[in-house]
């Protein structure tokens, strides 16, 4: 008998878990994932971050019982993250302008941020998003109703931004429209517009009245934590209202907590709090409201001086590491006899490298050597370690060599 269901297509799979799936049925033991998504450790593990264990050990002393949470989440918890964007004294929260939603990761932030705007923005407002750019962006915005284009972005033969072509699309696209732009660590390509480059695009957005959409997924992955929120205190200092989606799943090494958050800054104390009763009717019938424990951590760790500098050194532990294992990469494709000039994996930030490999050498890397990445040639960085460097460099370099 046929069901409601019995048509239904079985849907693509999604191409990242997709490597991970294959990597793990692979038997081989020199193989090495560098399709994921996360930070792994000098020993290939992902951590937990002592800071983390220290405020969950003083959580589970409290053995504190679990009412709801507020709609938009821990008071103190959407505090800290607006003093973690925009700095404790800045305007944008003295003046009450922010407003900010704990929300189930960056990517719950990104889906609360499309839905409020799919029901304040005209009908036929599209967005854009970055090419390439991360493959959830088009689907959270598509899912909310939204016409989703791209932006000019990734410019393979420079591996730089094709700066231009971003710039006329401003230009050119309907004023009113969405921009979601990566703050920092660009994903996937590790390529950062320059603060030079910001402002132009600031003064671009504001020009047309756009709304920015800013994507932080990876503070402190780059130049350090301050350093990768200039971006967004950047847009603070405008009186332009914009977006954030921010994320602690890779800073605080919690991704199965869903720890992130949406702030949207707006021109006046008045709009904010109206902003706000629309944003809270959003999460209500999405989710009702946020969990508790991840965020109970967070808190902990930004507010207390001592847990707070743990973390920050910690997260610094993790970007020099990373931009050691680029240098090591680097060096070993060096090494193993590549004159290509690979220079570019250097000056890349956060956790990914567009490599350059094609979809065939990423396809012969995994054949012949058992080294996964995603067939855009995407690598995680952060997947290498001392142990396997050497090994991955070799191997690209024979793959380069067909
Ligand atoms: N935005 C970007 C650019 C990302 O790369 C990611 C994670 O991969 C996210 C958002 C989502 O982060 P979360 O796991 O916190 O939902």
């Amino acid at each position: 008998a046929s069901s409601l269901f019995s048509a239904v297509p079985l849907a693509p799979r999604d191409p990242i878990l997709g490597v991970t799936e294959a990597y793990n049925a692979d038997t081989r033991p020199t193989k090495v994932n560098l399709g994921v998504g996360v930070y792994y450790d000098e020993n290939g593990k992902l951590p937990l971050l002592e800071c983390v264990r220290t405020a969950e050990d003083q959580l589970n002393a409290l053995h504190a019982p679990r009412g709801y949470l507020p709609i938009d989440g821990i008071a103190l918890y959407d505090q800290a993250v607006q003093k973690l964007l925009f700095g404790a004294q800045s305007p944008v929260i003295t003046g009450k302008r922010a407003i900010t939603a704990e929300a189930l990761g960056g990517t719950g932030g990104l889906k609360i941020g499309a839905d409020l705007l799919r029901r304040f923005t005209p009908e036929g407002t599209t967005v854009y998003i970055s090419n390439p750019s991360w493959e959830n962006h088009r689907a959270i915005f598509e899912g909310a109703g939204f016409e989703v284009q791209t932006y000019p972005y990734y410019d393979a033969a420079t591996h730089g931004v094709d700066f231009d072509g971003l710039l006329k699309c401003l230009k050119e696209a309907r004023p009113g429209s969405i921009f979601v732009l990566h703050a920092c660590c660009h994903n996937p390509t590790g390529v950062d517009l320059s603060p030079e480059q910001w402002t132009q695009v600031l003064a671009a957005l504001q020009a047309a009245g756009h709304v920015p959409f800013l994507d932080i997924a990876y503070q402190g992955f780059g130049d350090g934590i301050e350093e990768d929120g200039a971006v967004i205190r950047a847009f603070a200092a405008t009186s332009l209202p914009f977006f954030v989606s921010s994320s602690f799943s890779k800073s605080f090494s919690l991704y199965g907590e869903r720890v992130g958050a949406l702030t949207v800054v707006l021109s006046d104390a008045d709009e904010a709090a109206r902003v706000l009763s629309q944003l809270k009717r959003v999460i209500r019938c999405n989710y009702s409201n946020p969990p508790t424990h991840g965020a109970q951590v967070v808190q902990r760790v930004l507010n207390d001086d001592t847990l707070r500098r743990q973390w920050e050194s910690e997260l610094g532990a993790m970007r020099v590491r990373i931009k050691a294992m680029r240098k090591a990469l680097v060096a070993g494709l060096a090494a193993a006899g590549i004159d290509r000039d690979f220079s570019f994996i250097e000056r890349q930030r956060g956790m990914f490298s567009y490599s350059g490999l094609t979809a065939d050498q990423v396809e012969a890397l995994k054949v012949d050597h058992g080294i996964y990445a995603v067939s855009s040639g995407r690598i995680c960085v952060a997947a290498l370690n001392d142990k396997n460097v050497e090994t991955v460099a070799r191997a690209i370099a024979s793959v380069l060599a067909k």
